[in-house]
């Protein structure tokens, strides 16, 4: 008897309770689409206008900081695809220096090989008249195995550079998976008179992600999420920057 009142209760109620689900389920989807539709939209013209070459560092030959069978060139060409497509999604025009594994050198191997691939990156920088670029590399420490976080490189001569690497720090000072482990980070924004640096002219940073000379660098640096979380960062603090010279 309870059983068959049961199923009258349901029967009789179904066409309100699918109201009530269909109901449910339509007006918050359409409330949250609307409010990311409006986000999204304002976000999308943020960097328009804006051309930003993505620089991912080493590559082929050269595989850059190496433990054991990791390579830098992978993790940095997998954050810096990530960047582009996040500074895609803020309306900016992106230029790669390489999307795959490869070198930039000319293949002649006279020795110059290190030289000729920096001067290749310098000139798609240069002639591509970026408004920025960001340059994608993972750090090596030996002998300070404990030392891990991002450190962001300017050019000392250059007010903008160090304002972009300033914002862009502080924006990876709070990555997410270094809160999960209960890690602060404190990094600082340094000048370095690296060959990039040197020879562009307009603002630049190189982004050292991390420390592949740390354990949880390591198992962080290859973690998607966390490389995902470095682009988001890295193309929010661009966002800001803009924000904050014009
Ligand atoms: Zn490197």
């Amino acid at each position: 008897m309870k059983k068959l009142m049961c199923v009258v209760i349901q029967k009789r109620h179904i066409p309100y309770i699918m109201v009530i689900v269909v109901m449910s389920l339509i007006i918050p989807t359409a409330a949250v689409a609307f409010m990311n539709e409006t986000l999204q939209s304002r976000d999308r013209r943020a960097l328009i206008g804006k051309t930003i070459v993505v620089d991912a560092g080493h590559g082929g030959v050269d595989g850059g900081a190496t433990h054991g069978d990791l390579l830098e060139k992978h993790i940095n060409l997998n954050i810096a695809l990530r960047l582009r497509e996040e500074l895609l999604h803020h309306g900016a025009t992106v230029t790669m220096t390489r999307d795959e594994d490869e070198s930039l050198d000319d293949h002649k191997n006279n020795g110059n090989r290190h030289r000729e691939d920096l001067k290749k990156r310098v000139q798609i920088i240069q002639s591509n008249e970026a408004d920025l670029f960001i340059s994608i590399h993972a750090n090596y420490i030996v002998g300070k195995p404990s030392r891990l976080g991002p450190i962001v490189f300017h050019h000392d001569t250059s007010e903008r550079s160090k304002e972009l690497a300033a914002v862009i720090q502080q924006s990876l000072n709070t990555l997410h998976k270094y809160k999960e482990h209960n890690i602060v980070i404190k990094g600082t924004e340094a000048s370095g008179r690296y060959y990039l640096l040197r020879n562009t002219s307009c603002p630049g940073v190189i982004v050292e992600t991390g420390f592949l000379s740390n354990w949880l660098d390591r198992k962080l640096l290859q973690d998607e999420a966390h490389q995902q979380d470095i682009a988001v960062r890295i193309a929010e603090a661009v966002v800001l920057y803009y924000q904050s010279v014009e």
